[in-house]
């Protein structure tokens, strides 16, 4: 694979997807749109077709620019939940850290989402989990509840969706499973390796 560091200016040929045919190109500095057109990263060295203006190629020294802008475009996720759920991650929470903000939750969650979704964790456990949940936290008529809103990167959307995909579950069951695992294994078992390895995330991340 041809690496090159390419400048301003620079002339260059590259097949233009517009205008279907070898082009000649100069690099130019700009702000081009992600593949899926959510969102784009801006001001980075482009190829730029000569003849139509589009962007036709973005060289390897751009590629570390895209995906920090990609990492930084950051989606939220949200579930009406029974007040007990949020009430657990915020216990969960103390119990790693008593000097934790709320920001730790979210921390809980994406270490847990990213263990499932990664196999860490079977997706038996998470079934498990979730007919588990239903009966610990009975759910009554007009009950009280919460919104979760947490803002993540496009990875861990990806997480919850391959979840949701291989065992069927709603994106709001997905979550009430995962924290029923949050409650079993922080609340209820307290196994001295995980919250070795919570309490050093705490440090870093609360
Ligand atoms: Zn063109």
């Amino acid at each position: 694979m041809k690496m090159k560091l390419y400048e301003d200016g620079e002339k260059s040929k590259a097949v233009c997807h517009h205008c279907k045919q070898l082009v000649s190109t100069t690099f130019a500095r700009r702000d081009v749109p992600f593949s899926d057109g959510k969102g784009e990263v801006k001001n980075i060295l482009a190829a730029v077709c000569d003849v139509c203006g589009n962007v036709v190629a973005v060289p390897a020294q751009s590629t570390p620019a895209v995906r920090e802008a990609r990492r930084k475009e950051v989606r939220p996720i949200e579930a009406q939940l029974p007040a007990i759920y949020l009430d657990v991650l915020d216990l969960a929470a103390y119990i790693v850290d008593s000097t934790s903000s709320t920001e730790f939750r979210k921390v809980l969650m994406i270490l847990y989402l990213h263990r499932f979704a990664s196999g860490e964790f079977p997706r038996a456990l998470l079934i498990k989990a979730h007919r588990a949940t239903s009966e610990r936290f009975k759910e009554r008529r007009g009950e009280a509840r919460r919104r979760l809103s947490m803002k993540v990167t496009p990875r861990i959307v990806e997480d919850l969706k391959t979840l949701m995909h291989d065992t069927t579950l709603s994106q709001t069951e997905v979550i009430k499973s995962v924290i029923y695992q949050i409650h079993a294994d922080v609340i209820e078992s307290r196994k001295p390796e995980l919250m070795r390895e919570l309490g050093a995330l705490s440090v870093v991340y609360a």
